[in-house]
């Protein structure tokens, strides 16, 4: 049995090593399971690749895929899911937020029987509490949209099986909201609960603005009440133009025509103009994601792919020339001539 381990990294050279001589003695320790781990490098503009390299020749069993360009971090764990081998994968950042002792509870409870283990934060007091509140509060909306819920507090670090990730690869769309479609294809899950810590360096990639839009990615991605609630809104203000209307026909038969009436003819107007605004703003959220996934885009793309240097070391070094590259870049000699 093999675990894959997919991390993104998008300029974490200073995690880098932390990250490696913490995670590997914890997988080394799992009894009966083989492990790999999955780097990818979202397009990293500093010496994340670097350092990759060197960690990949220290420990082995490393692969490495090299994004062309920054794709984001849910494309860059996309990339990392469809490379890897595992019987069962987790998903892990960078910054060891979330401790990997706490993998082994995670394989406890897949040998229990269990296809999916998910890790939740017990306690955010690593996060600051604009951020806790913000969380909670994208969560209880989210759940009241979405028919499927997310569990709380419970980030992309979990244990899946590989059914799990065959399932997911079924899902086609190109804006991948992971927590999302995680709770879609459901299978048996669990819960693992952990305390999360504080980034062992460097600084978050995810500011107010990037968090808005991927909460907005996912209330658009699992539920369409934000575009159908504009048919009720829409009926209950023209009813209220009804029961108005009428009113000022019998007001005038009755008092004769008053000509004031300008402030409450304007504060209508402008009221009723928000409105259509604020309804055409959502039906572009949508139609916006609409063009984009019509456009079939691939998710991703790779410019180059290092397997583990074991599995290389019993070909022929001419017969892999991406080493060569990888060594030579590493190394700063010039590649060998592969004749
Ligand atoms: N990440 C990525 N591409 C991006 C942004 C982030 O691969 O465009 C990776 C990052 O290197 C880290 C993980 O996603 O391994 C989580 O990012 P971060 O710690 O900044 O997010 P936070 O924990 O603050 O939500
Ligand atoms: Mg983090």
């Amino acid at each position: 049995m093999l675990l894959s381990l997919v991390v993104p990294f998008y300029n974490e050279e200073d995690t880098v090593d932390h990250l490696f001589s913490r995670v590997v003695p914890v997988l080394e320790s799992l009894d009966g399971l083989d492990y790999e781990i999955v780097c990818v490098d979202d397009g990293s503009r500093d010496a994340t690749l670097g350092k990759l390299q060197i960690e990949r020749r220290r420990f082995g069993k490393v692969k490495l895929v090299e994004l062309s360009r920054n794709f984001g971090k849910e494309s860059a764990l996309t990339a990392g899911l469809d490379e890897s081998n595992g019987d069962v994968i987790v998903p892990f950042d960078a910054d060891l937020q979330d401790p990997p002792e706490v993998i082994p509870r995670l394989v406890e409870k897949w040998r229990q029987g269990y296809d999916v283990v998910l890790a939740q934060r017990v306690d955010r007091n690593t996060d600051t509490f604009a951020k806790r509140k913000t969380a909670a509060m994208f969560y209880r909306v989210h759940n009241a949209l979405a028919p499927q819920h997310i569990p709380e507090n419970v980030g992309d670090f979990r244990l899946f099986t590989r059914e799990v990730l065959e399932a997911l690869k079924l899902l086609p769309e190109r804006q991948r909201f992971m927590k999302g479609l995680f709770a879609w294809v459901g299978f048996r899950s669990t819960v693992v609960e952990y305390v999360r810590d504080a980034r062992i360096a460097g600084r978050t990639k995810f500011s107010g603005w990037k968090l808005w839009n991927f909460a907005l990615e996912g209330f658009t991605s699992f539920s369409t009440l934000p575009l159908r609630v504009w048919t009720y809104v829409g009926s209950t203000v023209a009813a209220f133009a009804v029961l108005y209307g009428a009113f000022i026909v019998v007001r005038t038969l009755l008092k004769g025509n008053a000509v004031p009436g300008y402030a409450s003819l304007a504060s209508i107007i402008l009221f009723l103009g928000g409105i259509q605004l604020i309804g055409i703003g959502v039906i572009g959220e949508y139609l916006g994601r609409v063009y984009f996934e019509t456009k079939h885009r691939p998710i991703y793309l790779v410019r180059r792919r290092y397997d583990p240097i074991e599995a290389l070391a019993q070909q022929s070094y001419t017969a892999a020339p991406d080493t060569a590259d990888a060594a030579a870049r590493w190394t700063g000699k010039p590649r060998p001539a592969t004749t």
